[in-house]
């Protein structure tokens, strides 16, 4: 970490430091509906993805009011998402027809399979996955449809509550659920995230672990109204090996020049996995 992300990182401790003081006081609304009171916690980065055997002693979490209902109705999309990240990071070994060694990635694993053993929830989440598995066209053997996994409400949830702390306390509301998600991103150029989000004013780093990066474009830069973040999951890899999501909210919406901003990402990005 830099030391500018290091003054970057103790602002945004602040911030939320702040914010989690108004919250208690005001009785704060969730953040992702923007209705009912935020009497729950949830955390960035999404505990999901960081399992507790993977967490360092200097691993931080930020918390963000949310209601019980919408804390509860994206359970079952975040046990997916853990699937999800867990299988395309051990692709290359798949591929390969090996075990994953990686301790990190055994504990992703490792997760998966309590998730699934569970004896009060196991079976429900065995069931949420069942219509995705079948058989890789490319390889014949059994695979899941991670391409098709819905994972939106989670994604949405990640980057609202970025936006709640990017922006002193402000709910993104105004938007309807649909997430242009694009994955596996190529991140063997160095700085291929900050290239490509140049118009970044804030981010969130944890060593070489999770990076969660806001954007809001200017008209004036060319990229009018984009909000974006980027998930950068690394684990103990190298650049190159890691994965990216980038989630552009609403991005068929909102558009710069009579241009929607999906199409301006698809000129930019190419193909999404997730349509809007
Ligand atoms: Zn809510």
């Amino acid at each position: 970490m830099t030391a500018q992300d290091d003054e970057r990182y103790r602002v945004l401790k602040r911030t939320h430091q702040q914010l989690h003081r108004d919250w208690k006081r005001k009785k704060a609304p969730c953040i992702v509906c923007a209705q009912c009171e935020g009497k729950d916690r949830d955390h960035l980065p999404p505990k999901v993805i960081l399992p507790a055997a993977i967490r360092t002693q200097d691993t931080e979490f930020f918390t963000f009011p949310v209601c019980k209902q919408c804390n509860n109705s994206s359970s079952d999309e975040d046990f997916l998402f853990s699937v999800l990240l867990s299988l395309r990071l051990k692709q290359e070994s798949i591929l390969q027809n090996r075990e994953p060694t990686d301790p990190d990635l055994l504990a992703l694993d490792r997760q998966m399979q309590m998730h699934l053993q569970d004896s009060e929830k196991g079976s429900h989440r065995a069931d949420l996955l069942r219509p995705f598995m079948g058989t890789d066209p490319r390889t014949g053997r059994d695979a899941i449809d991670l391409d098709h996994l819905p994972v939106s409400q989670t994604l949405t949830k990640i980057v609202k509550s970025i936006y709640w702390l990017h922006t002193g306390g402000d709910i993104l509301q105004r938007h309807r659920p649909g997430w242009w998600i694009r994955t596996d991103i190529d991140t063997s150029k160095e700085h291929f995230i900050a290239k490509h989000l140049k118009t970044t004013h804030a981010d969130l780093n944890w060593g070489d672990r999770f990076i969660a990066r806001y954007t809001v474009g200017h008209p004036d830069n060319g990229v009018g109204g984009m909000i974006s973040s980027s998930l950068h999951f690394y684990t103990r890899r190298n650049i190159g090996e890691g994965m990216s999501w980038l989630v552009i909210g609403s991005p068929s919406l909102i558009s710069v020049d009579g241009r929607s901003l999906y199409e301006m990402s698809r000129a930019i990005w190419g193909s999404p996995t997730i349509e809007p």
